[in-house]
């Protein structure tokens, strides 16, 4: 029996081991259960991909995945490792075949959507063969306050019933202690260790902005630093995602829509089309990315606030799976947080479910508020700690904040003596008329100029007052209405600002916030930092691996990551043996197209 570490070298072309692989995949190889923890990109498949090869039986994977069960199953057979995966996707004779290999032990690893896995038919087919593991993969489906919660994975707690003495390992990214919690408990994992790794993402640069127009904002932040790069955008709504995808595809960016209103093939194909194309954009709502595994995803941007600092935290990790710098960048402003406080107001659904709504809300405005590391901030969400990164826009151009009392006062007079005065709400741009002093239409129609708050703001700009409006909002100094029209009330905590018996320091926009940031963290291809003669060599190995990917039908990265072509360009190997010591090239790997890439290689 080869060993964990032989197998990682050998089948995969990995020198050692990662964070906590190496505790998991012994714990697991010796038969023990467990729950792993690792933000995406930390390599989790290892985690049970070497115990499947390294114990006797196949290795069967739960997976929700069904759309890139394919992908994985090719991935795998690059490397040599036999895999194949059940689905409703396949047809009967297919799916016989795969049953067969099973049977007859062909198999390493079997991946299977959980409804098919509890069909009376696949249980008994388990019971007929050796099984090596039980992985679990994306295992917070299984929690029903998550926003990916797959009720089929409730029954998963059958499997230790069934098969006490199957070792079984369940993992994810989505890492609040609430949620781990709830996985160990639901899946009956009883006192089986937690593998918790650092959700840190280093090579992940973090913006947030503030919003002004956000279609023009985004075409320049893709223009100026992600030109020719595989993105993600991501929306609020369906409507938005067919706008902005239309947005970015009429000025010269290849963007494609991605919701849930699309039908499956459609969906299928434009993802389809992401994974396999170079530099394209994917203009979506949450309903895509998760298990999306393409490494060089090189940004994340958000057009609309995020529900939640896990909901930002997830998407976000999908850019740069590879290690290589990326970008995660938000734009935000008033309306989202007036939208966001609306939504929760007229959610269903009772008033605990309210409340814990408004809280997930107040942490990611609290995010986007921040005067300090957003890393820092990001991270003491899921309980841990760092230094200041260094590498977020906060860290690189230190926000100033302000004494906004006597501002703040303004405002919070200004929708007092409306209601007390004349009984009346009104939203956030009729306020900053007033108090601007703007003898608008309306501001005249509700005799509004005759309030002694009439003015009183005429020394700050439009923006300015938005900006003290939304810090307001976010934090709770301000409410929306219940009724759903975007009107403004004071909250209990508003007592105090109004009457002066604290200090409120608000946040000052850099207004050279993301041109600053931008000189000092260049981005850059994947090439860009390598010399000539390497991006030369570089390139050449890129066509020849888009050739090879399109032959086999697999995405590039299938046959090789950005990362491992670097590492050849660098390095120039002259002989078969040389080019095995780069990390990526496995056994299988190195038969396979080793002479064509010192072909490469010689240029
Ligand atoms: P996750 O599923 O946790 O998001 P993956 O399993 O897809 O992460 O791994 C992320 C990337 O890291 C993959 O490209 C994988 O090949 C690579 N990787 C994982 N473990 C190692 C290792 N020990 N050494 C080098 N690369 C690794
Ligand atoms: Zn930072």
């Amino acid at each position: 029996m080869p060993s964990a570490l032989e197998t990682l070298q050998h089948v995969f072309g990995y020198d050692a081991f990662r964070g906590h692989q190496q505790a998991v995949i012994e714990h697991v190889v010796q038969g023990g259960d467990a729950l792993v923890l690792m933000p995406t990109g930390g390599g989790k498949s290892l985690c049970y991909q070497i115990p499947a090869l390294v114990r006797q039986g196949t290795g069967v994977v739960i997976s929700p995945l069904i759309a890139l069960m394919q992908d994985q199953v090719d991935a795998l057979q690059e490397l040599g490792v036999s895999a194949a995966y059940l689905n409703s996707s396949q047809d009967w004779r297919t799916a016989r075949a795969v049953e067969r290999d099973f049977l007859d032990g062909q198999l390493d690893l079997l991946y299977v959507a959980p409804e098919r896995l509890l069909t009376e038919r696949c249980l008994e087919l388990m019971d007929k063969a050796p099984v090596a593991l039980f992985a679990i993969d994306e295992a917070h489906c299984v929690s029903q306050w998550g926003h990916d919660f797959r009720p089929e994975y409730l029954g998963l707690s059958i499997l230790h019933e069934r098969w006490p003495h199957v070792p079984r390992l369940a993992l994810t990214a989505t890492a609040t202690s609430a949620t781990r919690r709830e996985i160990a408990e639901r899946l009956d994992l009883g006192d089986a260790p937690h593998f918790v790794s650092s959700f840190d993402r280093p090579n992940i640069h973090y913006r947030i902005i503030e919003k002004k127009d956000v279609k023009r904002q985004l075409l320049d932040f893709i223009k100026r630093e992600h030109a020719g790069d595989s993105g993600v955008v991501y929306c609020l709504s369906r409507a938005r995602t067919e706008e902005i995808a239309g947005f970015l595809a009429e000025n010269g960016i290849e963007a494609l829509p991605y919701h849930a209103g699309l039908g499956q093939a459609v969906r299928a194909a434009n993802q389809s089309r992401f994974l396999r194309e170079e530099g394209l954009v994917m203009v979506a709502t949450i309903a895509f990315g998760m298990g999306v595994d393409k490494p060089d995803v090189r940004f994340v941007a958000h057009v609309d606030l995020p529900k939640s600092v896990e909901g930002y935290y997830q998407e976000t990790g999908r850019a740069g799976r590879d290690g290589l710098p990326a970008s995660a960048w938000l734009a935000y402003g008033l309306n989202d947080v007036m939208q966001h406080r609306r939504m929760i107001n007229e959610s269903e659904g009772d008033e605990v479910f309210r409340r814990r709504l408004g809280a997930q809300l107040d942490a990611m405005l609290g995010l986007c508020e921040t005067v300090s590391c957003r890393r820092q901030q990001l991270l003491a969400y899921f309980d841990q700690t760092i230094e200041p990164c260094g590498n977020c826009d906060t860290c690189q151009t230190p926000p100033e904040s302000w004494d906004g009392t006597v501002a703040a006062q303004k405002v919070l007079s200004a929708v007092y003596r409306l209601l007390r005065e004349r009984g009346q709400r009104f939203g956030a741009g009729h306020i900053i008329d007033i108090l601007r002093g703007k003898a608008t239409d309306r501001v005249r129609e509700y005799g509004h100029d005759t309030l002694s708050v009439f003015g009183v703001g005429a020394d700050l700009p439009d923006t300015a007052w938005r900006s003290v409006l939304r810090q307001l909002l976010a934090k709770g100094l301000l409410a929306v209405d219940a009724e759903g029209y975007g009107t403004l009330a004071l909250t209990d905590a508003s007592r105090a600002v109004l009457k002066g018996e604290h200090t409120l320091l608000l946040r000052r926009e850099a207004p050279k916030a993301a041109r600053s940031a931008r000189t000092t963290t260049p981005r850059a291809a994947p090439a860009a930092d390598l010399p000539p003669e390497a991006q030369a060599c570089f390139q050449n190995l890129r066509s020849w691996r888009s050739e090879v990917a399109r032959s086999h039908g697999v995405p590039a990265y299938v046959i090789f990551h950005d990362a491992t072509l670097r590492e050849i360009a660098l390095a120039r190997p002259a002989s078969v043996q040389d080019l095995g010591h780069i990390s990526g090239v496995g056994a299988r790997k190195l038969e396979a197209y080793g002479e064509e890439i010192l072909r490469c290689v010689r240029g």
